[in-house]
């Protein structure tokens, strides 16, 4: 999911928030919503099922007044693709009413949602997120004020959560204690504070980065008091790796540089790792592109464009079924066959999840006249599920998970294939390399997945 959130000292921003999720597009697609609070206060919310651009128009937007506003866009992960669990949650309390977007995913969400129902809840929606933000506003009947009761809630969830919160006069953001969702913190030249996802979102509303909301801390930002700290939980960063290589924006900034950079490092690393003779190296469009480029770079083989894209296809994995995943492939590349006809082919892409995208696009190039197709991978083999966000399926699914990598190789009808290593994927990040999470690579699970949970993926 994408989260955004802006404070300004006046005016109407809920256009900001549009145009903050419209750079987070990439992140979910299946529902968008914007909650504004307005001059007294009060929360004013609009959410459906779609793309930012479908779920907004003109008069929506100038209807939705306030200078307060956070987003959401929407990549189903738990709970299933209804307009109930479109984002912001908004739950009444006490102080006032309480807005929340939630990126990641809760290991303990059964566990939550019950204890919440039994306290007499009524919870609406089948999302991990809304057991958080009842969470909150319970806190908050039970006497305490924002902070104290965020914290309180915080504390209840276990898992990946990147939250950008709201209540009347304030934003807030907070990350796991693992940081495995990112979220970043911007300010624009008149004053107002953001808060996104990733810096993209910063980007297009000429809002300049600050820094990134730490693992395990929660800022609380006022017009009064301007952004507030707490360490709510020690820092144990384990950020997603597979954000590094496919998910998030390919100009967004991690660690001090665009994921570009270290898309095309990546793509040298895998050319000294696993080079192949051949006469063009191609990337599937748009992931596998930056590492292609680092592979001829690093290869000296050419670099062309063997497939072209329709940049109005969503990304393939977004939508929910094998059957309309099937068919979204052949909606999204068209190979080109003066590029390709009597070369020997590299093809490069990000990952291998289940297998059915590359072989399509084995085949193309074969049909466009490729003599050899070879396939070079980014990543190490996927053999694991995720619990903490990312929608890579249940075990059975992955094909590297019962497969080796020759079986993979036949399966998708390639002449040669190779991973990259978890050890250069890992070092090219150049930063402490104990740092990330990878366990859909080595089913090592940084934070604790109830063996219930498991079960569900793992076969
Ligand atoms: P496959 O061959 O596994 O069907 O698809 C691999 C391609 O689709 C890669 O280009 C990758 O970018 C994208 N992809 C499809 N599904 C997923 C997924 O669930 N997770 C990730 N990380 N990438 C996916
Ligand atoms: Fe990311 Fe994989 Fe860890 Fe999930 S399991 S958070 S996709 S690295
Ligand atoms: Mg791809």
């Amino acid at each position: 999911c994408g989260v955004f959130g802006v404070l300004a000292a006046e005016g109407d921003i809920a256009k900001l928030v549009y145009f903050g999720l419209y750079a987070l597009q990439h992140r979910g697609q299946e529902s968008a919503g914007i909650t504004v609070y307005d001059a007294q206060g009060r929360t004013h919310t609009h959410k459906a099922m779609g793309l930012v651009s479908q779920v907004f128009n003109e008069t929506i937007l100038n209807e939705l007044k306030g200078a307060l506003a956070i987003g959401h866009n929407r990549y189903s992960t738990t709970g299933s693709s209804k307009v109930c669990n479109a984002q912001p949650i908004v739950v009444e309390t006490r102080l006032g009413d309480f807005a929340l977007a939630h990126n990641g995913n809760l290991v303990n969400a059964t566990e939550l949602r019950g204890e919440l129902a039994d306290q007499g809840h009524a919870l609406e929606s089948t999302t991990d997120s809304e057991g958080i933000a009842f969470a909150v506003s319970e806190a908050v009947e039970d006497g305490k004020d924002w902070q104290e009761a965020i914290i309180v809630a915080l504390r209840r969830c276990r898992g990946a959560f990147s939250l950008v919160m709201a209540m009347p006069n304030a934003i807030a953001g907070a990350r796991d204690a693992y940081g495995v969702r990112p979220l970043v913190i911007g300010k624009t030249p008149d004053g107002s504070y953001v808060l996104s996802s990733e810096t993209c979102g910063l980007d297009i509303i000429g809002a300049e980065y600050v820094r990134e909301v730490m693992p395990g801390e929660l800022v609380i930002i006022t017009t009064e008091h301007g952004l507030q700290s707490w360490q709510w939980q020690e820092a144990q960063p384990k950020l997603c790796v597979f954000e590094m290589i496919y998910f998030a924006r390919p100009d967004s900034v991690m660690h001090d540089e665009s994921l570009y950079t270290y898309r095309m490092r990546i793509g040298r690393e895998l050319a000294k790792e696993s080079f192949v003779d051949a006469d063009i190296v191609i990337g599937v469009p748009d992931s596998g592109i930056p590492a292609a480029i680092g592979f001829s770079r690093e290869s000296g083989i050419a670099y062309a464009e063997g497939l072209i894209k329709n940049r109005y296809v969503g990304r393939t994995f977004i939508q929910p079924t094998q059957a309309m995943r099937e068919s979204g492939i052949r909606m999204k590349l068209n190979p080109l066959k003066d590029v390709l006809q009597d070369k020997r082919v590299i093809v490069i892409d990000d990952s291998i999840v289940r297998g059915t995208t590359s072989r399509k696009i084995v085949r193309a190039l074969r049909e466009a006249g490729a003599t050899e197709v070879h396939m070079r991978i980014s990543s190490p083999p996927v053999t694991h599920p995720c619990f903490y966000g990312i929608d890579t399926d249940s075990q059975d699914h992955l094909i590297a998970s019962h497969l080796s990598v020759e079986a993979i190789a036949k399966q998708i009808e390639v002449d040669t294939l190779a991973y990259l290593s978890h050890d250069a994927m890992l070092k090219a990040t150049q930063i402490d390399t104990s740092h990330f999470c990878t366990a859909c690579f080595t089913g090592k699970y940084p934070i604790d997945v109830p063996d219930k949970l498991k079960r569900t993926k793992l076969m």
